[in-house]
């Protein structure tokens, strides 16, 4: 009798520990990234970072580290050239006028406010982790272009012609350089599976490989990025952003580029 009480409180404790390692990690993952287990939150990060410097546009934060001020210039270079190609500037109605720019040491995924839940509540904030703002000053890790360019094209459909959208436009910027979960950038580019080119251009939220695969993660970027350069080298950028506007972006492929999203598909992976 005892030994069973014994037994089922042993096993009652052990669901105790298991649901609460659940609870916690559901928890202490922010957004849709699940990138942090017990560090800093989002915001705490923003309540407790220094100013390290103002820039015309963008105010830059240091947490936990010390950041080159120097991130600022290449930020407010970044920006402009990046709504010249893009056509539009940073929507300051909903976003407001200053841009602002976190470096934590306690982030280690670089994202926008909320992640890929950023128009739920959008915010002119990136967080970018300290070895992307070192390389963002020298030039050779264009992942802060790809969080500034989530923040110029906020309102998004398609996760994929997002991420697409701002590895795109990122790479304008420096050619050849890592971004993202590629540090060494696309010169010899992951396979893209069919499962992945599902995806692409569609409203599917992302799969959860996309956060808990560090593989599949690269090759879902890759393809999407590989993707938007072929619409946008087809039929130029406003087209495109006519696409990437579009509440239902797939019904949309046909009249904007006379060609079926799998056909699109097939020719940017050529
Ligand atoms: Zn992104």
């Amino acid at each position: 009798m005892r030994d069973v009480d014994a037994w089922s409180m042993r096993a009652r404790s052990r669901h105790l520990f298991v649901a609460v390692v659940v609870a916690f990690s559901c928890f202490s993952a922010p957004g849709a990234f699940g990138q942090r287990r017990g560090a800093a939150s989002d915001e705490q990060i923003v309540q407790e970072a220094q100013l390290v410097t103002s820039g015309a546009r963008v105010d830059l934060f240091q947490h936990g580290i010390a950041v080159d001020q120097a991130l600022v210039t290449a930020a407010e270079s970044a920006l402009a050239r990046m709504e010249g190609l893009l056509g539009w500037k940073l929507d300051e109605a909903t976003l407001g006028s200053r841009v602002r720019i976190y470096v934590s040491a306690s982030t280690t995924i670089s994202h926008v406010w909320r992640g890929y839940n950023h128009p739920s509540d959008p915010k002119a904030i990136v967080f970018l982790i300290p070895r992307v703002a070192d390389a963002a000053v020298r030039g050779t890790n264009a992942t802060y272009g790809h969080e500034l360019a989530h923040l110029l094209t906020w309102r998004y459909a398609s996760h994929t012609l997002r991420e697409g959208l701002a590895d795109y436009l990122a790479l304008q910027l420096h050619p050849g350089a890592g971004v993202g979960p590629s540090p060494q950038g696309y010169g010899s580019p992951p396979s893209v599976t069919l499962e992945i080119e599902e995806y692409l251009g569609t409203t599917m939220p992302p799969p959860a490989a996309v956060t808990a695969n560090p593989a599949f993660r690269r090759a879902y970027y890759f393809a999407s990025y590989r993707f938007v350069r072929y619409l946008i080298e087809r039929a130029g950028i406003a087209v495109f952003l006519k696409l990437y506007d579009a509440n239902d972006p797939e019904s949309e492929f046909q009249p904007l580029y006379g060609a079926s999203r799998k056909e699109l598909i097939a020719a940017a992976a050529k």
